[in-house]
């Protein structure tokens, strides 16, 4: 019987190799093999053979070089376990020297042997001998004279001639490759990229195909779909006349691979040889599942296929190939649905910096709402308002935002703040807009007075100065590097139907305005989770009206600004329901951190006074008594409500009668009632709110439907779901405040220092981003429970900013929520990564993991 060593095999079809012990590479020139493919021989060493090699065993050298015929000439390129880990770059033309150089001489001509000889006696020096690259400056373009003085510089260098017996030469080579895996800088690289510190790498030794010579020689590489958009397109480049990846190199005068009208082309060169590699790229997809890049060169006419590696491709060609591998029966869709990773949708929903355009990145804050914008920067929400009217893009800068920067930040067409984190006001409203916004960018300078940014590294930009903002990445930018659009195609659609098939939780967005809620059903949102009414007043009269209701002294005051409002809030919800007809919508009731609502500056107080028609005195004091030293911790939501009730009388009125206005599909509005911490606010208002559903009941003869829950967002409420939830229909965990409570962590401050804490390992991510699993995690457990067991059947949901986090996304799913709601721009990452979800716990019941 032959002995076979498995640490180094042929690769043939029926060979011992994997993965998991000889590196992806080596397993797809198995698989290209197998295919029948043109492949030169290739020989695989394991990652055990590798490891052994770097510590001096070296296997049996002679034999293996003996595999490759008379006259050897070899390449070795790395194979770890994941392409991504990287390796040491392929070494080619192993084997030449002054013999072997005399046989390919008669071979594929003396120009040709001489040039390979002297790239190799090169990229030897340079990367096993570790020579300083320099020494071969002085070298003419080519021929025997350049080969004559590069072995001269080589023995000077060394005080040795250059090596001539191929198997020394493989075995300096494999030494230097195995050796170069396991340094420090490799292995900290690899590690960054998720590798573990003992991850493996394996080698191959391929028989040399030269892409020099005589007849139709070169290289290149060929893929049958745009790295961009994923849409068929014959693409590559091809060198003649050369070896590995020379095509791709800059200034390399390379071929079109297809006949094209702009040049010369591999097609009108080679029409065989292109139809060949048209044909094994299709195989390749085929066999693979999957859309592989061709690496080949061309001998004397005749293809050779060195490798396939997938095609490196954008979030949105990644989409298109999915759906296109399950639409062409290649792959199942459950697969396409599993392929795409969540959060590589944003890519197709906004507008994004060209991934080749060059960035000149100024500063770095927190990447609060994806996408990217351009535009003249302005430091005012009236200069926003003024650039859109004269229809110019503009970037609003600002310390941090309030309701009274909303019209400004409607204009704009990004948003850039001082302070701020995720959940920040400026986060919120630009991710319910899908506006680019970076906030928390404490490096730079803002000097609003003077109306200048000073960037880290010292530039200035002045009011009118063009910047952009990467809201994906967090980063600003200057000038106006070119972008890519958005691109929800019919492959994007498909993906989202095919998701859905398989998803088991809800998901529902945040909305709060008409604009909001066709949103979020052109998104696919299956409701409405989260209507913010209080958002409903930022605009400008309105904020007029809301100011005046709370400031009101009297009750009969206070009438006066509730009866301006109703009107305004039943028209709102009329419109809302009308949108969303069939679809559930959940009316979160009155829940201002008054802050947000005072006026700040003179101009806002001067509007008030009028309004109120008081004195501007009498106002500022009112506006100083109302502050609070914790705004966060004050008058806010339910307590507002229970203090002044007349405001959530007429808000349910609000909703009621629009409820039984709407004609059509009957709607069960859901209110919500924030910031509970007690159970008897809970039946307080469920009285009141009884109260007024009878009173409209007997005023319109229509019946009222509607379903009463909480919002979970205070820990005590969370403690204590047992006893709140019998008096409410459904529990939805407001994980902003929660995470905010749970932590001690102001929401809107946590933005300085969150970066420093996530580097020092305080926490392993911003919890207001990443929901902390184990802190507010396990009162959300606590809390579902304790909802569930005092009332069987209670809808439990999630509606803060990690709603739309594929990871909270998997808890709520696991922890069995019926729905999570986030901002309609995430909805279609929520679908994406629910249906992954359940995808994968099916695998996983029809597969139990072995207990032994
Ligand atoms: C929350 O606290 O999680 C929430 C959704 O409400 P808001 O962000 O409006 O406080
Ligand atoms: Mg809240």
């Amino acid at each position: 019987m032959q002995h076979v060593n498995p640490d180094v095999t042929p690769i043939t079809p029926e060979a011992n190799i994997s993965g998991a012990t000889h590196g992806g590479r080596a397993k797809c020139l198995q698989r290209l093999i197998r295919m029948d493919l043109p492949v030169p021989d290739t020989v695989a060493l394991s990652f055990g053979a590798v490891n052994r090699i770097a510590s001096g065993d070296m296997p049996d050298l002679k034999s293996l070089v003996a595999r490759f015929g008379e006259c050897p000439v070899m390449c070795v390129r790395p194979s770890s376990a994941d392409p991504d880990w990287g390796g040491p770059g392929a070494m080619l033309n192993i084997g030449l020297s002054d013999a072997t150089c005399a046989v390919l001489s008669d071979k594929i001509g003396e120009a040709a042997a001489t040039s390979l000889y002297l790239r190799f006696v090169q990229s030897y020096a340079i990367h096993v001998a570790r020579l300083d690259p320099d020494m071969f400056d002085d070298l003419p373009d080519a021929g025997t004279e350049a080969l004559a003085q590069a072995l001269r510089a080589y023995e000077r260098e060394t005080e040795e001639p250059f090596p001539q017996d191929p198997a020394l030469q493989l075995g300096e080579v494999l030494r230097s490759m195995a050796r170069a895996w396991g340094g420090t800088t490799a292995r900290l690289l690899r590690e960054s990229k998720g590798a573990p510190a003992d991850a493996g790498l394996g080698l191959v030794v391929q028989r040399m195909a030269f892409g020099l010579g005589r007849g139709v020689c070169g290289s290149g590489v060929l893929q049958l779909v745009n790295s961009q958009t994923g849409l068929p397109l014959v693409t590559g480049r091809y060198l003649s006349q050369s070896q590995g990846r020379e095509a791709l190199e800059p200034g390399a005068e390379a071929l079109f691979l297809g006949a094209d009208p702009r040049g010369p082309s591999l097609e009108d060169a080679a029409p065989e040889a292109f139809a060949d590699l048209i044909a094994s790229a299709e195989r390749m997809r085929v066999r693979l599942r999957e859309e592989m890049q061709v690496e080949f060169t061309l001998q004397n006419g005749a293809v050779h296929i060195l490798d396939g590696v997938p095609v490196v491709r954008s979030g949105r060609a990644a989409v298109r190939i999915a759906v296109e591998l399950a639409r062409t029966g290649i792959i199942p869709r459950e697969e396409a649905v599993l392929r795409i990773p969540p959060r590589s949708l944003n890519e197709l929903l906004h507008r994004q910096v060209d991934p080749k355009a060059a960035r000149d990145v100024l500063a770095i804050g927190v990447a609060a709402s994806p996408g990217a914008a351009s535009g003249a920067i302005v430091f005012t929400a009236a200069a926003a308002q003024a650039s859109a009217a004269r229809g110019e893009a503009c970037i609003l800068v600002r310390r941090e935002t309030s309701p009274e920067d909303v019209r400004g930040v409607h204009a704009a067409s990004a948003v850039l703040t001082e302070r701020g984190g995720l959940t920040s006001h400026a986060a919120v409203i630009g991710r319910g807009l899908g506006l680019p916004c970076v906030v928390g960018a404490s490096d730079i300078g803002f000097m609003l007075h003077s109306k200048e940014l000073r960037m880290p590294d010292g530039r200035v930009f002045r009011e009118g100065d063009i910047l952009t903002v990467d809201g994906s990445t967090g980063s600003v930018l200057a000038g106006c590097p070119s972008m890519v659009e958005p691109a929800m195609d019919d492959a994007f659609l498909a993906l989202m139907d095919w998701a859905d098939a398989s998803r088991e939780i809800g998901i529902r967005a945040n909305a709060d305005t008409p604009a909001d809620a066709r949103l979020a059903r052109k998104f696919g949102a299956e409701g409405i989770g989260l209507c913010r009414t209080e958002h409903m007043f930022f605009d400008a009269e309105r904020l007029t009206a809301m100011r005046e209701m709370i400031f009101a002294n009297t009750a009969e005051d206070r009438r006066a600004a509730l009866d301006l409002i109703l009107p305004m809030q039943r028209a709102d919800f009329q419109e809302l329901f009308e949108i969303m007809v069939g679809l559930p919508v959940c009316i979160r009731l009155f829940d201002p951190p008054l802050h947000e609502f005072l006026p700040t500056d003179r101009v806002g107080l001067r509007d008030l006074a009028e309004a109120l028609d008081l004195p501007l005195s009498d106002v500022t004091r009112r506006v100083e008594a109302l502050a609070e030293y914790n705004p966060m911790l004050g008058m806010r939501g339910v307590r507002l409500g229970i203090t002044v009730p007349e405001i959530y009388e007429m808000q349910a009125r609000a909703i009621f009668e629009a409820a039984v206005s709407v004609t059509g599909e009957a709607v069960v509005p859901e209110i919500m009632i924030p910031l509970v911490s007690a159970r008897r606010e809970v039946e307080l208002v469920k009285t009141r709110v009884e109260a007024v559903a009878a009173a409209v009941q007997m005023e319109t003869g229509r019946t009222v439907n509607y379903r009463l829950g909480v919002m979970v967002e205070t820990p005590r409420a969370a403690l204590r779901a047992g006893e709140i939830a019998p008096y409410s229909d459904f529990l939805s965990f407001g994980t902003n405040d929660l995470t905010q409570m749970t932590y001690g962590l102001s929401r809107d401050d946590a933005g300085r220092f969150m970066s420093a804490y996530v580097k020092a390992g305080v926490y392993p991510e911003d919890p207001f981003h990443t929901l902390d699993i184990d802190g507010v995690g396990e009162l959300l457990e606590i809390g579902a429970a304790r909802g569930r067991e005092a009332r069987p059947g209670l809808t439990l949901s999630l509606c803060g900013e990690h709603g739309g986090n594929p990871e909270s996304i998997a808890f709520c799913s696991e922890a069995g929520f019926d729905y999570v709601s986030c901002s309609s721009f995430r909805v279609p990452v929520a679908r994406l990564a629910a249906g992954q979800i359940a995808l994968k716990k099916r695998a996983f019941l029809e597969k139990p993991p072995q207990t032994q």
